[in-house]
This record gives structure tokens, C-alpha cells and sequence, in this order.
């Protein structure tokens, strides 16, 4: 993967609330994301989206509040400067960038929707959402209440470390499937699927799984057209990106499948208690996004798996 040096970080995408003392398990009790069935698991996970579903020791607290934006002044000089994009935040910055402009032309073209932006929060430890209250164990996630990507850029060091998951593009891919969680809320599936599983508790994990598999080939979707994205003044933001890539994206998704993160936890795998998907799963939804390059490939919604 090569990011053209030219391209322009548009850091307002973003909103640095690191260092902004967010306030993590400072007002709420932790609520271990993975530890069972039932009421808590349901709770946590009715209120945000997260890129994995449990088993990493993960913790998230409700009862959290708005909190106002960060001071993004720093982050912006940083970014305008030569060496930006040997920054991580920077970096990351700019996928996002990429990430928006190709849902800017793809939704509307795929589903004749417009496409509505959404920041980026970069946040340390913990943060307040209006999904409640978070901190980073939880991983990256999206917040349907405040249209909000979330995430500490120290999960790429869980990923790498404790995942194996180590390329450079396992980062936009995880961005990618943050913001097919946007995109999901603005097509209005996100909260479909929520009524369904109100309905049909029963199925409430499988249709979890639909919502996360959908997330991860719309991330297929974005990498196969990411070298036609370009920054705000026209400057191709990717000048290339490799099959090998391509194999990073599909490793994470493979490695944070549920099965695999039971696996790693010692814990027996229990397909009904899937909240994400298995291993095969995500890499065969990652991968039609890819191959087909196409949104309108990823329903996940109707028919089995
Ligand atoms: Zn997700």
C-alpha cells in the first residue's frame, strides 16, 4: 500500500479527544461485553457496534453522557506538515478521508441515498458517547445515537500483538467496517435490524452477525475502490495497494472472527452465541465486497448465511 504524499489529510473528519481525560469507568460500571447471555450482553450490544464481539477481555460502561468535541488545532499542524503521513493519527486521518469520499459517490450510487459524513473520534482509555460511556477494551466501534466512529489508535497494538494481526491495512479496513456501520444507519438497516431483534429474540445473535458480515464486505467494497478516492483538492489519496494487502484485510477479518477469539480465550466455540461471525465467514463477506467492488453485493439480510 502506498499513499500518495501529496494527498491532503483533512483532519476535520476527525475529533481528537485524546488526552481530554474521557473519562473512562470514571462514572459507570464496567460491564464485561462477553461474559454471558442474556440482559448485559444484550444492553451493551444494543447501544453500539463493536468491530469485535468479546472474549479480549473486553469491558464497556453505560450511563455516560455528550461530551464536547476535542481540540483538533494540534492534530490539524501535525498533519499539514511534510513527514505527516508518517504519523499513525495522521494516517489514520486520511483513511478516513478515502473511506467517506468513496461512500460520497457510492451511495448515492448504489442505493440513490445521500451520503451524510461522520467524524472520527480518536479517544484514549475511555469516552463518553451517546451510546454511553466506553473505554478502549471495547475496541473500535460505532455509535448509531451520535453517528460516530470510536476508536484509540492502541488497538492496532492489540491487533498486531495479540491478534498477529499486523499489516498496515489491517487500519483502513478496520475504519472501513466502522463506517459500514454508518452507512447502515443512514440506509436505515441498522435500526431495522434492532426491531427484528426485538421481535425475534431468539434470532437476536444471527441477525447481529447479518449486521457485522454486511459491515465487513462494505469494507470489501471501499478497498477494491480505494485507489479512485481522492482528497478534497482532487489528489488521489492511495497511489497504490497491493494483493498483499488485500491478504492483511482479509487476515484480520479472519482473526477477529468469533470463533477464532473463543479459540484464543480457551473457550469452547458455540456458533449460537455468535455476535460477529465466524472466521470464514468474515472472510468470505470481506471478500465479495472486494471482488465485486459493489455495496448492492452484500446482502447479508436475505437468505442463510
Ligand atoms: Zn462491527
Amino acid at each position: 500500500m502506498e499513499l500518495n504524499q501529496n494527498a491532503r489529510v483533512d483532519t476535520s473528519q476527525v475529533d481528537d479527544r485524546r488526552g481530554s481525560g474521557g473519562g473512562g469507568g470514571l462514572g459507570g460500571i464496567p460491564i464485561p461485553i462477553g461474559g454471558g447471555r442474556g440482559g448485559i450482553v444484550g444492553i451493551v450490544v444494543a447501544v453500539l457496534v463493536a468491530l469485535v464481539g468479546g472474549g479480549l477481555g473486553l469491558n464497556a460502561a453505560t450511563n455516560g453522557g455528550d461530551e464536547p468535541q476535542g481540540d483538533n488545532t494540534s492534530l490539524a499542524q501535525k498533519c499539514s506538515a511534510d513527514d505527516a503521513l508518517q504519523q499513525l493519527d495522521c494516517r489514520n486521518a486520511l483513511y478516513v478521508n478515502s473511506i467517506q469520499a468513496y461512500w460520497q459517490k457510492a451511495l448515492p450510487e448504489a442505493f440513490g441515498e445521500r451520503y451524510r459524513p461522520s467524524r472520527t473520534v480518536f479517544f484514549s482509555q475511555g469516552v463518553n458517547t451517546a451510546c454511553g460511556q466506553a473505554d478502549s477494551g471495547v475496541g473500535p466501534f460505532y455509535c448509531p445515537a451520535d453517528d460516530l466512529v470510536y476508536i484509540d489508535l492502541t488497538f492496532y497494538q492489540v491487533l498486531a500483538r495479540q491478534l498477529g494481526a499486523e499489516g498496515e491495512f489491517a487500519q483502513p479496513y478496520v475504519l472501513a467496517h466502522e463506517y459500514g456501520h454508518h452507512v447502515q444507519d443512514l440506509l436505515g438497516t441498522e435500526a431495522q435490524m434492532r426491531r427484528q431483534q426485538q421481535r425475534d429474540p431468539d434470532n437476536a445473535n444471527a441477525l447481529s452477525v447479518k449486521l457485522e458480515l454486511q459491515a465487513d464486505c462494505y469494507a470489501g467494497a471501499w478497498a477494491k475502490n480505494a485507489t479512485g478516492t481522492a482528497d478534497s483538492g482532487g489528489q488521489k489519496i492511495f497511489t497504490s495497494i497491493s494483493e498483499q494487502d488485500i491478504q492483511q484485510a482479509v487476515d484480520t477479518a479472519e482473526k477477529i472472527g468469533d470463533d477464532a477469539i473463543s479459540d484464543r480465550a480457551n473457550r469452547p466455540v458455540n456458533p449460537d452465541e455468535f455476535t460477529h461471525g465466524s472466521s470464514a465467514q468474515r472472510k468470505e463477506w470481506f471478500t465479495r465486497g472486494y471482488t465485486t467492488g459493489d455495496p448492492k453485493s452484500c446482502d447479508t439480510f436475505s437468505g442463510a448465511l
